[in-house]
């Protein structure tokens, strides 16, 4: 077997050649299993990051493993120009478990939410009516492409790149009327996050997704939910929407989609889809046959192995953890959690307690200064859980 290289070996050659667009942290992790990861100085640690909400099945589920294997040596890649098995049928999954009928397949979540912009403004040109104004979030983050970046609600993101692309137009998240004044005869959809994620780990307002769909229903605008991250069973139930009664027009999926490998999606009404006619959108490698059978597994596997109700169990079992952590230390301002999506707003800086748990072999990640974001695999036990929280609490005892 060939020699792993050291944190340090792979960290200079890291600095070298990759563009310097992520701040990372001094190590170099090489190896994972289920919860669990490992340094190249051969560290171990608890991952509640998870890739960022991709790994929701754990590192190297041994269903997408093995998927992969047998389609590797099987077909890696033929063009969208001919049918494919895996893309078929995982489009076919995802249309029985969701709302939706037709799936375009892409590669990421940015390139999911440009196929749902394209295809909004589309479905209003087929119509002959102009309408191509997206209302989106403030706090929201949809991508990094020219249009996702648009539609992203956070300056931040967006400066050095303008001029951005026009006609994006932002509300506050959870304020009905601001929506209702922004919506004009030029407004095509609405694009929202269920949950907010890099904004915050923001929940909706009881009702505020059902009002947005009826708001949209009235205006004959479509409503576009971005599941990217909230999506693939990280809120306990596969898709985020099923918690708040309400179906969107069209959804986009990345992350979780591919059990650790890229793929993204975007899960249209048959209505709605009936505007990406021959020739109106495409990706070479959108739907290849590795990623698809990549997400076929990993999707069964959700479906199959109890993830979603071991979700919502240590999920509750790690809110009423933090919970009993916040009654404890007063700088913990606010638990926000659904299933293993979990906030936990400090009076305290959030990258340092960041820092701190990764010395005790414990992943966390901070949005901005104050929130600290745990966004554990689906798959982990109650004792993997418990373990997570007893590093968290020594952190917060030091502070
Ligand atoms: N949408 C949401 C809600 C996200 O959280 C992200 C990434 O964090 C994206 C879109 C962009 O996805 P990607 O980085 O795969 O382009």
């Amino acid at each position: 077997m060939e020699r792993e290289r050291s944190n340090e070996e792979i960290m200079a050659l890291t600095e070298r050649h990759v563009a310097a667009t992520y701040r990372r942290f001094p190590i170099a992790l090489v190896r994972g299993r289920g919860a669990w990861v490992w340094d190249g100085d051969g560290k171990r640690y608890l991952d509640f990051v998870s890739g960022l909400a991709v790994c929701n099945l754990g590192h190297c589920h041994p269903a997408v493993v093995e998927a992969l294997q047998r389609q590797a040596a099987r077909l890696l890649h033929v063009s969208n120009l001919y049918h494919i098995e895996p893309q078929a049928e995982l489009a076919g999954l995802l249309a029985a478990n969701s709302f939706g009928d037709k799936v375009f397949f892409c590669n990421s979540g940015a390139e999911a939410n440009e196929a749902a912009i394209k295809l909004a403004r589309k479905y209003f040109s087929d119509r002959g009516e102009g309408r191509f104004q997206i209302i989106t979030m403030e706090k929201s983050f949809h991508g990094r492409t020219m249009a996702t970046l648009a539609a992203t609600g956070q300056k931040k993101v967006q400066e050095g790149f303008e001029p951005l692309l026009e006609k994006f137009v932002y509300v506050p998240f959870n304020d009905v009327e601001a929506l209702r004044s922004a919506l004009g005869e030029e407004t095509a959809a609405v694009l929202v996050e269920p949950i907010q994620g890099e904004g915050g780990v923001n929940m909706p307002a009881e009702g505020y997704l059902r009002e947005l769909r009826s708001v949209c229903d009235g205006a004959g605008v479509l409503l576009i939910f971005d599941e990217v991250q909230v999506g693939m069973g990280r809120t306990g139930r596969l898709f985020a929407y099923e918690h708040f009664g309400v179906t969107p027009d069209i959804m986009t999926l990345a992350k979780g989609l591919g059990g650790g490998v890229a793929i993204g999606a975007m899960v249209a009404t048959e209505e709605v889809a009936r505007s990406f006619t021959a020739g109106a959108h495409a990706s070479t490698f959108g739907g290849n046959p590795l990623a698809t059978a990549a997400g076929v597994a990993a999707l069964k596997a959700t479906l199959e192995e109890g993830v979603l109700e071991n979700c919502r169990k240590v999920g509750a079992q790690l809110a009423q953890g933090l919970e009993r952590l916040r009654r404890r230390f007063p700088f913990i301002r606010e638990v926000r959690a659904l299933g293993l999506m979990m906030g936990v707003e400090l009076d305290a800086s959030a990258p340092d307690v960041v820092l701190r748990c990764m010395e005790r072999g414990l992943l966390v990640n901070a949005i901005g200064e104050r929130v600290l974001r745990l966004l554990p695999p689906l798959v982990i036990s109650g004792e993997e859980a418990e373990c997570g929280l007893s590093v968290l609490e020594e952190v917060f005892g030091e502070l």
